[in-house]
C-alpha cells in the first residue's frame, strides 16, 4: 500500500533515483499529508552550477513546499536538500527536481495556481481557493511574469500604442504601452509625465524594436508626444479617435450643462435630464430614446448646434485622401469656429493644432482601443485592487492578465 502510494508521488513530482520519497505522514486531526523525499547515503548528485555528477558532501536543514491537496488535505513535501561537493565549484546545494530554487511551492501547485488566478474573477476567491496569503499570491504572480518576459521574444512590433491610466481611486497615473498588432500589454510604468513616458518605451521595446515601430497611438498629450518624438523618432504620432471624440463630447457637454442651467432659471425644463442623449451614438438610443431625441429643435438650441459639429466631425475618419480630408477639416473648422459656443471653438482649435496627428490616421488605421478587451480587464483588476498596497503589485497584476506571457514554470 505504502509501496503504491510513495510511487504515485514520485511520478507525479517527476522524482528520478536517486531522489525518492521515504516516507508519507497523514495528519488526519490537522488534515496534513506530508510527503518525505530524501537521497539515500553515498548518492551523486549533479552540481548546479556545470552539471558535473558529484559525491553528496551533506545536506541543508529540512525545507518545506506546498504541493497541490490530495482531496482536503493540504499536502506539504518536506526534504533536507543535499550537498555536492564539486571539484571546480566547490560545495553546493543541489537543484530539486520538483521546484524553482527559492520558491515554496511546488511546479505543479504553482502551475494549479496560476491557472485559478488566471480564471478566478476575483483575486479573493482565488486566495481562499488555494489558502494562500495576499504576500503569496503576489509572489507567485511575480514569479510567473518574470519567467514570462524573460521568454518574451524580440519580434517586430509595427503598431503600438501608449494610454494612461489611473490606479489606487485616481490619486496616481501609470502610462501603459500596449503591442496593438497582438491586444497585449508590453509593459507599464507609474506617472504620466515625459520622464515616464521615455521609460515606458525605453523598457518596453528593445533597441532593434524601437526603429521598427511605424506608428504609435495616442491621446494629444504633449508629454507623450515629446516621449515618442525623442525615442521613437521615425514613428508617426496618430491621435486616437476615440480620445479625438471624447473632447468633442466634453464640449457638447459644456454647452448643455450652460445652456440647461440658464433655461432652468427661466422656468424651462427641455434641456433636463437630456445628458446620455447628446453624448451617445444616436444609432444605440432605444426607441423612446430616439423618439425624444426628434423632438429637439436642433437648430434653435446651441447644445444642438454643438452636437450637430461633433457628429459631422465622425466623416472625417472615413476619408481615404489626404487632400479631400483637409479640404472636409478646413470646412468644418470654419463651421466650428464660428458657432460662437466657446467650448466647440476651443476644441476644434486643439484639434487643428493637433492635425498632424489627427490625419495620420488615413495612413495607419490605428487607435487605442484595438485593446479594448484589454481595458475591461485593467478595469476588473482594478475593481478587485485590494491588496494592491503598491504600483509594482498593480504593474505585475496587469501584464499577469493581459501581457499574453507564458507564465508557467
Ligand atoms: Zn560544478
Amino acid at each position: 500500500m505504502i509501496n503504491t502510494t510513495t510511487q504515485h508521488y514520485e511520478q507525479m513530482l517527476g522524482l528520478t533515483a536517486p531522489w525518492t520519497v521515504s516516507d508519507i505522514d497523514l495528519d488526519i486531526e490537522n488534515l496534513r499529508l506530508s510527503i518525505r523525499i530524501s537521497v539515500p547515503r553515498g548518492a551523486k548528485l549533479p552540481c548546479p552550477v556545470c552539471n558535473r555528477i558529484c559525491n553528496k558532501s551533506d545536506h541543508r536543514e529540512e525545507r518545506t513546499w506546498r504541493h497541490l491537496d490530495a482531496m482536503q488535505f493540504e499536502t506539504i513535501i518536506n526534504c533536507k536538500v543535499p550537498r555536492i561537493n564539486c571539484p571546480e565549484h566547490g560545495i553546493k546545494t543541489v537543484n530539486v527536481p520538483w521546484a524553482d530554487n527559492y520558491s515554496r511551492f511546488t511546479f505543479l501547485f504553482e502551475r494549479f495556481a496560476i491557472d485559478v488566478l488566471e480564471s478566478a474573477k476575483n483575486i479573493t476567491s482565488a486566495k481562499k481557493l488555494l489558502k494562500l496569503s495576499w504576500r503569496q499570491i503576489h509572489r507567485i504572480q511575480e514569479r510567473a511574469v518574470e519567467r514570462g518576459m524573460s521568454r518574451r521574444k524580440k519580434e517586430k512590433i509595427i503598431h503600438v500604442g501608449i494610454d494612461e491610466k489611473n490606479f489606487l481611486k485616481g490619486h496616481s497615473y501609470a502610462s501603459i504601452l500596449n503591442d496593438l498588432n497582438e491586444g497585449r500589454v508590453l509593459d507599464v510604468v507609474e506617472g504620466r509625465t515625459e520622464e515616464s513616458a521615455k521609460t515606458l518605451l525605453n523598457i518596453g521595446l528593445s533597441d532593434e524594436q524601437k526603429k521598427q515601430v511605424e506608428a504609435i497611438a495616442m491621446d494629444m498629450w504633449d508629454a507623450f508626444m515629446s516621449a515618442s518624438g525623442e525615442i521613437l523618432p521615425q514613428a508617426d504620432i496618430v491621435h486616437d479617435k476615440y480620445h479625438v471624440a471624447g473632447y468633442l463630447g466634453k464640449a457638447v457637454d459644456s454647452v448643455r450643462k450652460k445652456e440647461n442651467s440658464y433655461f432652468l432659471k427661466a422656468g424651462v425644463d427641455t434641456l433636463k435630464g437630456s445628458k446620455y442623449l447628446w453624448l451617445a451614438n444616436p444609432d444605440n438610443l432605444s426607441k423612446d430614446a430616439k423618439k425624444k431625441f426628434r423632438e429637439f429643435a436642433l437648430d434653435e438650441l446651441q447644445v444642438g448646434r454643438a452636437w450637430a459639429i461633433k457628429e459631422s466631425f465622425r466623416h472625417f475618419w472615413f476619408y481615404k485622401y489626404k487632400r479631400s480630408a483637409e479640404r472636409f477639416f478646413k470646412q468644418w473648422y470654419f463651421w466650428a469656429t464660428h458657432s460662437k459656443l466657446k467650448p466647440i471653438i476651443d476644441s476644434a482649435r486643439t484639434l487643428k493644432r493637433h492635425y498632424d496627428g489627427i490625419v495620420a490616421y488615413l495612413k495607419h488605421h490605428i487607435t487605442n482601443a484595438v485593446s479594448e478587451g484589454i481595458n475591461s480587464k485593467i478595469q476588473s483588476i482594478k475593481a478587485n485592487a485590494r491588496g494592491f498596497r503598491n504600483f509594482q503589485n498593480y504593474r505585475i497584476a496587469i501584464l499577469f492578465h493581459c501581457g499574453k506571457l507564458n507564465l508557467y514554470p
